[in-house]
């Protein structure tokens, strides 16, 4: 049984580990894809004092400062259940059939971007297709960009991108937004925006280095129109990896576990951290102080409940 079990291994996973090794406790990490969604990413310019860095660069980096504490690693492997034992103990079942117990457990399963599933996403992924504004924002500074999705992420990311780049187009599968009125109402008022709406995107299109255009048919009229950019951010959802978890402890609708400012959750000695929790902002940065204090929590924990 370990101490300290941490589920997933991308930048909240690694900070519990390492913070709980610290502490001179079991810990272990059992994570489908170490690393998570900083493998995924190219350029990062946010992760304060590294002034830039590569995902699969930081990703390795993660495992290697993990691995300097004796932390048992378990890589490919994907919880699938949940359970805790009267004594308080938590199991988790993998999908390889074996299963590992914690005496206290922090969920990090992070989250994942929901995709538009149209030709040219995957291919120009990091080549002008981007999922996060915060992140990638700067990066078109001056250049033409589309948002798709006109929910409140959607029409949040046009307005903070209509400030950095030259002009942005929204695009809405809807008839209409569905960001809050107060939102819309400032998207309105920005210059360089325009919006369109029972528009569904059907292609990416680009020069096989980077993205130049993307078509989107009127649902209405029924015709394709195309338009010329160099970014898409999309802005259709973020899964958190949660589904596995339904019915066992506090999740919101949207399926993000629900923390406290302590990372606890609605288990005693089940604590939560980073893109699958309800912290607001899904960054490196934040993931990785929730992982922190999730791995500190769980100390805590240990302390009040073992016998001496
Ligand atoms: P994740 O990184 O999602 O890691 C989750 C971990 O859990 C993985 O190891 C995964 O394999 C594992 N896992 C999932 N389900 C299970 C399961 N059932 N059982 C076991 N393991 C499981 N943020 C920035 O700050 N700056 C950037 O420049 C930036 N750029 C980005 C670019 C892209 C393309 C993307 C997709 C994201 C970007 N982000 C950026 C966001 C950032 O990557 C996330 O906020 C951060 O990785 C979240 O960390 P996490 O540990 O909570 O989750």
């Amino acid at each position: 049984v370990f101490d300290v079990l941490v589920v997933g291994g991308g930048p909240a996973g690694a900070a519990a580990a390492i913070y709980a090794a610290r502490k001179g406790i079991r810990t272990g990490v059992a994570s489908e894809r170490f690393g998570g969604q900083v493998l995924d990413t190219m350029s990062i310019e946010n992760f304060i004092s590294v002034p830039e860095t590569e995902g699969p660069r930081l990703a390795a980096q993660l495992e290697a400062h993990v691995r300097q504490y004796d932390v048992d690693i378990m890589n490919l492997q994907r919880g699938t259940a949940l359970s805790q034992d009267a004594d308080g103990v938590t199991t988790i079942e993998l999908e390889s059939g074996a299963s590992v117990r914690g005496r206290t457990v922090v969920l990090a399963t992070g989250a994942r971007w929901r995709q538009m599933g149209v030709p040219g996403e995957d291919q120009y992924r990091n080549k002008g297709v981007a999922y996060c504004p915060h992140c990638d924002g700067p990066l078109f500074k001056g250049k033409r960009v589309a948002v798709i999705g006109g929910g409140n992420s959607g029409v949040e990311a046009a307005i903070d991108l209509a400030g950095l780049v030259a002009h942005v187009t929204l695009v809405e599968f809807d008839g209409q937004l569905r960001a809050d009125e107060v939102l819309q109402r400032k998207l309105r008022s920005l210059p360089n925006v325009r919006i369109i709406t029972s528009a569904q995107t059907t292609e990416v299109l680009g020069d096989g280095k980077r993205v130049t255009g993307l078509v989107y048919r009127d649902r209405a009229g029924g015709d394709s129109h195309r338009v010329e950019l160099e970014g898409v951010f999309v802005q259709i959802g973020l899964l958190p990896n949660t589904e596995w978890l339904k019915g066992t402890l506090e999740l919101t609708p949207r399926g993000e576990i629900v923390v406290d400012d302590a990372g606890r959750t609605s288990l005693p000695g089940v604590f939560a951290a980073g893109d699958a929790t309800t912290v607001p902002y899904k960054q490196i940065v934040i993931a990785m102080g929730e992982g922190a204090k999730a791995a500190l929590s769980a100390f805590d924990h240990l302390i009040r409940t073992s016998s001496p």
